[in-house]
């Protein structure tokens, strides 16, 4: 079984209004749910609107993250209030918290992106953390959102760190599943990593321009956000899991097991996964191509203001037993990092990390 996208899509300015009417045809009582303080404006806005519309919306908030305490308490409170769907507004962790609850409860849901940071507005996988932030699992869903409102106006009040993030992430298709999936002879794999490719050097060649300046006049900034959440999710459902994350997810995974003071996106420590991922194909195949898309990718992520090392994540690796922690995780049985198409041993993720780590230093 393959979830491909959502039912219905809409995207452009306004595209919140043109989807109102189509809203109602199928939810009396949505809840709309959301997190952040940052945004909270904005849902006001949603939730008036929704209310105009003669909805009897109700509406509540993560308290921590897309984690299992705060999916019992949401859907506790969806059955007290008899509410018939979830409105999920916000960055990933919103966004895959009402993606499970729907299914969980068999409602439908309706995703909002507030930023670019993330395709979940469109995936059918949720991924589930703890309460403080630890990675735990992803959850594959039966079927993609109900419909998918990616309105331009609010993506463009979103926080610029949240673009850079969700361009990390993106770029993480190609490097990634061109590395998983290069041996499968499946044509539809075959043509979303074909799409990654086109996203990355789309992205390589727009991701500057559109960070700098957020408008909807800029079409460098249209096509980013766009390939950001939409085709990023595309490509995840014409690849299904043959189009599978690698080290750069499974390091990312492993990173959020150590808590650090500042807390990073997911894109953000997914492209820091990107290079560590680089590095381990160079120093345990041999492939110097690895190290010069190390080097294009720092160059962009620096421009970017992204961070391109662990340290730079808050994290001393050469501290207590932090190198150990990664490893482990990243090493466990059920991690992506087994995906590679080479051997990998904790050793190997040591090594890799150490001499990236000092490099860096170094310069
Ligand atoms: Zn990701």
């Amino acid at each position: 079984m393959q979830a491909l996208s959502p039912e219905i899509i809409f995207r452009g300015i306004n595209s919140w209004e043109k989807a109102l009417p189509e809203i109602q045809k199928f939810t009396r009582c949505p809840l709309l749910l959301g997190r952040s303080e940052s945004t909270s404006n904005l849902r006001n806005k949603l939730f008036l609107d929704l209310k105009k519309n003669n909805l009897e919306v109700y509406s509540a908030n993560l308290k921590f993250d897309c984690c299992y305490e705060d999916i019992s308490e949401i859907k506790n409170f969806i059955l007290k209030n008899n509410c018939d769907s979830i409105i999920a507004a916000g960055g990933g962790k919103v966004l895959d918290a009402g993606k499970f609850i729907a299914e969980s409860l068999s409602i439908p849901v309706i995703t909002v992106p507030l930023s670019a940071s993330t395709c979940a507005g469109w995936t059918s996988l949720s991924n589930i953390y703890s309460s403080n932030g630890q990675f735990i699992e992803d959850i594959k869903l039966r079927t993609c959102p109900k419909i998918l409102v990616f309105d331009h106006e609010f993506i463009k009040s979103a926080p610029r760190r949240t673009l850079a993030s969700g361009i990390a992430d993106a770029l993480a298709k190609w490097y990634e599943s061109s590395l998983t999936s290069s041996r499968v002879d499946d044509g539809l794999v075959q043509q979303a990593i074909q799409i990654s490719r086109v996203l990355r050097d789309q992205l390589i060649i727009n991701a500057e321009k559109a960070y700098i300046n957020q408008s909807n006049e800029n079409i460098s900034w249209i096509n980013t956000i766009e390939g950001c959440a939409l085709t990023a999710g595309l490509i995840g459902g014409l690849g299904g899991e043959k189009c599978r994350t690698a080290a750069a997810h499974a390091i990312h995974n492993s990173i959020t097991q150590i808590s650090s003071r500042k807390k990073f996106l997911h894109g953000e420590i997914v492209g820091v996964g990107i290079l560590l991922q680089l590095k381990l194909e160079e120093m345990v195949t041999g492939n110097k191509l690895a190290n010069q898309s190390i080097k294009q990718l720092t160059s962009l992520m620096i421009k970017l203001n992204l961070p391109t090392t662990i340290s730079e994540l808050g994290i001393n690796v050469f501290d207590k037993n932090n190198l150990e922690i990664i490893s482990e995780f990243a090493c466990r049985e059920k991690s992506e990092i087994h995906f590679l198409p080479f051997e990998i041993s904790k050793q190997d993720i040591v090594d890799t990390i150490k001499s990236f780590e000092q490099q860096k230093i170094k310069i």
